[in-house]
């Protein structure tokens, strides 16, 4: 029998889909969220997909008691995987304080409690955004850390507090520092569910879907190509993998700290993107061209062998696969979770 899975943000966008993908594999899996950025729908539709049953306890990781409750109702947990957290870039600067109490307090207060009982593996959700205004292209694991907003301290600060933990109490942690994830899983039933779409495919399938009026391409004047951002995109059912594989990862190495790009090591410009989505909608989607948005890299794509190397996984989807996954969930769900 496999471990049971403790999954923190399990409802959300990266959640739902490796917790389609755990219970698809026979894991066993509790998930905790507080519905901050999702609806339980996402995890009904899990359940109706793959016909299995998860446990879900609406759970915020600010509470500690409640997180003692479900350790202690669920004694078989063996392993955690943490997506809990706020992620919008801009209003982490908008409103830095409450990001670092939800992330940074909601963690430890994880932490602690899974100290308190003998669960001791994790697996992390970091980001490329800790890495900045990287010299070198890709970037690889040793990049220097120098995040520069908000939300990156909040990645680059639990990566220390974490990697403090290991150490002190002999845990086994596997930190994923993602790329961009994008994309859907293949039924259109559960997908990425932005209240605003901030990041960029999901703005252009809003646009092609006529949500919005058009799409604005952030800056043409980079040293790229094509003079559009780059950016190394993967599919989130890639990305749901390489938590699967991060689990066997920590079953083979109990403790220490392991630290992994999660991309595919394939850059595409903003303006490729466009093409693509162009391609597989199959109707006129606006563009403008503005200025660059702040905060900004020209280009950012991973160097992800050592994650090839050390937990077997690759990338399977291309871009073709991620816009056409995309553009289904949309179409589907053209108000997302939401009846309308
Ligand atoms: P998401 O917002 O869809 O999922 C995060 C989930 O955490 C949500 O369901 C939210 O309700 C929940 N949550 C937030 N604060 C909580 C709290 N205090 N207690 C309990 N639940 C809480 O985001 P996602 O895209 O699925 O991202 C998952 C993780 O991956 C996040 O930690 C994010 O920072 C990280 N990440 C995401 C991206 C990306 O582009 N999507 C890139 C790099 C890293
Ligand atoms: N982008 C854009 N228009 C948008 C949203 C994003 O041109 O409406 C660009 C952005 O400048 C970057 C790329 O698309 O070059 C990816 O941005 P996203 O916000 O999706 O991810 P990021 O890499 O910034 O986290």
């Amino acid at each position: 029998m496999l471990n049971t899975i403790l999954v923190t943000g399990g409802a959300g966008y990266i959640g739902s889909h490796t917790t389609l993908c755990l219970l698809e594999k026979g894991y066993e899996v509790v998930v905790i969220d507080n519905l901050a950025n999702a609806s339980k729908e996402s995890l009904k539709r899990v359940e109706k997909l793959t016909g299995k049953k998860l446990t879900f306890f609406e759970v915020d990781l600010l509470h500690e008691t409640d997180i003692h409750k479900v350790l202690s109702c669920h004694p078989n947990i063996r392993q955690v995987i943490h997506f809990a957290g706020l992620k919008a870039v801009g209003e982490s600067t908008d409103d830095p304080l409450r990001y670092y109490h939800n992330n940074l307090t909601g963690t430890l207060h994880l932490l602690r409690a899974l100290e308190s009982t003998n669960i001791r593996q994790m697996v992390f959700s970091s980001s490329a955004t800790v890495y900045g205004y990287p010299t070198t292209i890709p970037v690889n694991e040793h990049a220097p850390i120098q995040p520069t907003n908000p939300y990156g301290h909040t990645k680059a600060m639990i990566e220390q507090i974490i990697l403090d933990t290991i150490a002190a109490y002999n845990w086994g942690v596997v930190i994923l520092r993602y790329f961009n994830p994008v994309g859907a899983h293949a039924s259109g039933e559960i997908g990425e569910d932005p209240a605003y779409p901030n990041n960029l495919l999901p703005y252009i399938t809003q646009v092609a879907a006529g949500v919005r009026e058009k799409v604005t391409i952030f800056g043409d004047d980079y040293p790229t190509p094509d003079g559009s951002g780059v950016r190394d995109y993967i599919h989130v059912v890639d990305l749901a993998h390489a938590h699967i594989a991060a689990l066997g990862a920590l079953d083979k190495q109990p403790t220490g700290a392991q630290l992994y790009n999660v991309g595919t090591g394939k850059g595409y410009s903003v303006k490729e993107v466009l093409e693509a989505t162009q391609a597989v909608v199959d109707r006129p989607i606006p563009v403008e061209v503005g200025p660059r948005r702040a905060g900004d890299v020209a280009e950012l794509t991973s160097d992800p062998s050592r994650a090839h190397a050390a937990l077997g996984w690759n990338a399977k989807h291309d871009l073709k696969e991620m816009v056409r996954s995309a553009w289904h969930w949309q179409s589907k769900n053209p108000h997302g979770y939401r009846k309308q």
